[in-house]
């Protein structure tokens, strides 16, 4: 069996695996792009667009663990959990519980941020250089409230975000219906985030950048992969690159400044035929 001709093997061509590829295809690299599906399929297709740089607080904290059982018990809630997956979910909740230890927490913050500080401004320039700008848009965001409960929600809210330099501000209903006339007359007000930006078309997001990186000469494979494995004795010279889901695993990236050698288990894959 002839051995794939790969640097750099991403697996997962959602909006991180692709863009991904992309950039390193554009770096020199010699890159294959594997998903089962087609890509931009997985969440990325009906994500809601939300470069979420105001999002610092982490989603595992105690508040959340504690809405738990409200959640299960509401059948028309946004959690439900299949009880024979229980056993299964376990370890995860574990970690979980173990993320939302306060000082667990505090690593977090200070990871969201290192992350989210330059992503606008570097999505933009790979999306002006792939010439997909127009699929992006900057008008902010808004979290709005039409009770006095949940404007003091968002009040609290940003008492927390902003000493982390989220750039937040509280408008009035004037204010806000200024900003965007189309709203409810029932809502009083919001919380503003204009430093945040939007894509207009997930889905268009993904497939757009996986046209620009086969286009360039990238090689996309729809195929599962079934498991990855370490083989010494019969090496495969690619760096392999997780972007897949598992549970709220989202981005696995397995990558290493000297190359490693992994060999890919894949289905019904013939690498004569690539
Ligand atoms: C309703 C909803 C709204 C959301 N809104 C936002 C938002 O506004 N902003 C935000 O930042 N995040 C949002 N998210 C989270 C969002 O899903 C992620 O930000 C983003 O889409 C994740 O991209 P991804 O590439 O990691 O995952 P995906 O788009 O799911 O890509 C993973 C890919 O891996 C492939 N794959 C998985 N297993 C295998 C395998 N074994 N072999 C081969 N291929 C495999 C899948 O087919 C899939 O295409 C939202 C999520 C949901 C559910």
């Amino acid at each position: 069996m002839s051995h794939p001709i790969a640097d750099i093997a991403v697996i997962g061509a959602g909006i991180i695996g692709t863009s991904i590829a992309e950039r390193l295809q554009y770096e020199g690299q010699k890159v294959w792009l594997i998903d089962r599906n087609q890509p931009g399929e997985g969440c990325s297709k009906g994500n809601a667009g939300h470069f979420a740089t105001d999002i610092i607080l982490p989603l595992a904290n105690f508040s959340t663990l504690l809405k738990v059982p409200a959640l299960l018990s509401d059948p028309l809630g946004p959690l439900s959990i299949q009880w024979h997956y229980f056993p299964k979910l376990v370890p995860w909740l574990i970690r979980f519980s173990w993320a939302a230890m306060p000082h667990k927490s505090r690593t977090t913050i200070e990871a969201l941020k290192q992350l989210n500080r330059p992503s606008i401004e570097r999505f933009q320039a790979l999306l002006n250089r792939t010439k997909l700008q127009d699929l992006m848009t900057n008008r902010g965001a808004l979290t709005v409230f039409s009770t006095a409960k949940s404007q003091k929600k968002c009040q609290q809210h940003m008492r927390l975000v902003e000493p982390h330099g989220v750039s937040v501000s509280l408008l009035n209903a004037q204010a806000l219906n200024q900003l965007e006339p189309s709203l409810s007359e029932n809502v009083q007000g919001a919380l503003y985030y204009p430093d945040t930006a939007h894509s207009i078309n997930p889905h268009r997001l993904v497939t757009g950048l996986a046209d620009v990186f086969i286009n360039n000469g990238g090689k996309f494979i729809q195929q599962q992969i079934e498991r990855i494995e370490n083989k010494s004795n019969h090496l495969m010279n690619c760096i392999i690159i997780l972007s897949y889901s598992f549970l709220n695993y989202y981005l696995y990236m397995i990558c290493y400044k000297n190359k490693i050698f992994f060999d890919i288990k894949y289905t019904n894959i013939n690498f004569d035929s690539i």
